[in-house]
């Protein structure tokens, strides 16, 4: 049977997401309460606004069960807020907002400054997308990894131009985080990496195994 995966619907772009993880061939449902999140075998943190979406965490008492479902070992990735929620210590943010802490990394938000509110760029991607045939991805108010533990696996980075080599894609076991949305572009390849995370097809130094 095949894997089935959650994407948390609180806020931001789901169907995106819902529609990226069928197109790969898993079973993508929306997560907004306990008892969805206990029935999926890993969990995508969608795009959006970080600060609204660790309000509903709390509004809809999420936020301790989708931090302990990920610490126990439930595979989630998280793109741009996503990421940003995922994050262990975030700059730029608002001082009542919360997050997960389930990926050992300084992330900043709006990093790309307030005057490049969306932009494009193709990058190498380790595991998924080499020079010859590079991943384009789109960047909205995008976060940018400003620091990342020992332990995190750093996947992308920024090519050229001001915010050259700043870090965009991270891993650290189980856990993926996206600075750019790969949800809207129809390319696959990052929502086909973390399905096999999920199935265990992808190993820690992104090969497939
Ligand atoms: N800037 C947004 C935030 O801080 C993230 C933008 C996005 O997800 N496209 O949450």
């Amino acid at each position: 049977m095949s894997a089935t995966i959650g994407v948390l619907a609180l806020q931001g772009d789901v169907r995106e997401h819902l529609d990226a993880l069928s197109a790969c061939g898993v079973r993508a449902v929306p997560v907004r309460r306990e008892r969805e999140l206990h029935a999926v075998d890993g969990l995508v943190l969608p795009g959006g606004e970080s600060t609204t979406m660790s309000k509903l965490l709390d509004v809809f008492e999420m936020y301790e069960p989708v931090r302990t479902a990920i610490r126990d070992g439930l595979p989630a990735y998280g793109s741009c807020a996503g990421m940003i929620l995922l994050a262990s210590q975030i700059l730029d943010t608002r001082p009542d907002a919360t997050h997960l802490d389930a990926l050992d990394i300084t992330v900043r938000r709006n990093a790309f400054g307030r005057q490049v509110e969306s932009f494009e760029a193709d990058l190498e991607f380790t595991g998924v997308a080499d020079d010859d045939d590079p991943l384009r991805a789109v960047f909205i108010r995008a976060p940018w990894v400003e620091s990342v533990g020992p332990d995190v696996q750093v996947l992308a980075t920024m090519p050229e131009g001001p915010a050259a080599g700043r870090i965009v894609a991270v891993r650290h076991d189980d856990v993926l985080a996206t600075s750019f949305h790969p949800e809207v572009t129809g390319d696959l390849r990052v929502h086909q990496y973390f399905v096999d995370i999920v199935t265990g097809r992808r190993t820690r130094e992104g090969r497939a195994s």
